[in-house]
């Protein structure tokens, strides 16, 4: 049974308000959330910080228009400054190619707008479901697949929250439930608290997987706050972060990867094949290296999807495929992602 103490609604009503909006910081914010509201959304102030050739900034504003900038400063001060092929800035940094219209890219490349049952709830796998917790993100990764992903249109009301609720209870064909975004752990850990806890009382739901970058790029999003909801529900936990090189994985992203392993919860990498950013032997091999040291598993490595605005992070299959036939000579193979691509439609990913 769904509870519907005063409490609850008022959380509820506080959910779906998060979908509308980027979370506030209030004074007495968490660090984290202090972070979030200070993070770099001017793309001049992004190039001077970075020490950036002014050639550098008529794409970046042309980038900005269609997809804003948005840097917290702890991936900042990993960005060696004064390098514009630093494979972290080119993540972040807008470039005129994105607004280049090229064939077979996209809006909505896995067509996730035609599975929607809910509001902020995507079914397409058996039994799981992905919920949209968060329209907002701490980062705008470049090639990101949802770039145009119509958020307002997928933020539930306090009653469609509700409905989502009851979908999730009737299907009891569905075990797993994954909170996605933009970037589900944007949302407060009081709003995420309520979801949890309301998801716990389904009993045919055994597994929580959260895909989140907010512990790569602000570290400080893994406090007490988070650990107290997540480390306590009876639901089995998986945290699929996002990192997509060596470099993005500090002693602060790694003690934040240390504290979710402390808290019982299962740690996998997915990343994305980019142009420029790891598409070559030696990053790929240095990320799962690196991702092991912070205990957390290389799990899928995705080639492109074929988003607009993206195309020039795109890395052929053939490509793709000798790169990680290579990989497998250099690294044991618990340490080899999977290399996949996400076909609409499909059951599942698609190995290549
Ligand atoms: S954090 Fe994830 S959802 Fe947000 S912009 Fe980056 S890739 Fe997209």
């Amino acid at each position: 049974m769904i509870t519907r103490s005063p409490a609850n609604v008022q959380i509820a009503s506080d959910l779906a308000s998060s979908l509308a909006s980027s979370p506030s910081s209030p004074s007495g914010a968490p660090a984290w959330q202090r972070q979030l509201a200070n993070v770099v959304r001017d793309p001049v102030e992004l190039c001077r910080r970075l020490g950036l050739d002014d050639d550098a900034l008529p794409g970046a504003r042309d980038g900005h228009a269609l997809f804003e900038v948005r840097v917290p400063e702890a991936y900042l001060t990993r960005i060696q400054p004064g390098d514009p092929t630093d494979p972290l800035l080119r993540q972040v940094l807008p470039l005129v190619a994105e607004t280049d219209a090229v064939d077979g890219f996209v809006a909505d490349p896995l067509e996730e707008t035609d599975h929607t049952p809910r509001r902020g709830l995507i079914h397409k796998y058996a039994g799981r479901v992905l919920l949209i917790a968060s329209p907002a993100c701490a980062i705008n990764c470049r090639y990101c697949f949802r770039r145009h992903f119509p958020y307002q249109e997928n933020s539930p009301s306090r009653a469609q929250w509700q409905e989502t609720l009851d979908y999730l209870r009737e299907d009891t064909s569905i075990h797993e439930v994954i909170l996605s975004g933009g970037d589900p752990l944007a949302a407060s850990d009081r709003q995420l608290g309520w979801l949890v806890a309301r998801l716990e009382e389904i009993p045919h739901l055994k597994r929580l997987r959260i895909h989140t970058r907010l512990p790569v790029v602000i570290p400080a999003r893994i406090d007490e706050a988070l650990l107290e909801w997540l480390g306590g529900s009876r639901l089995q936990k998986v945290v699929v972060l996002h990192s997509n090189h060596a470099h993005e994985i500090d002693a602060e992203v790694a003690a934040a990867c240390a504290r979710l392993n402390d808290a019982g919860v299962t740690l996998l990498n997915q990343s994305v094949l980019l142009r420029g950013v790891n598409d070559n032997v030696a990053a790929l091999a240095a990320l799962s290296e690196r991702l092991f040291e912070a205990g957390v598993l290389p799990y899928y490595l995705h080639v492109l999807d074929p988003v607009s605005g993206a195309a020039h992070f795109d890395v052929p299959d053939e490509e793709a495929r000798h790169l990680v036939e290579t990989l497998r000579d250099q690294l044991p193979g618990f340490l080899m992602p999977r290399l996949v691509r996400e076909v609409p439609g499909a059951a599942s990913k698609t190995p290549l």
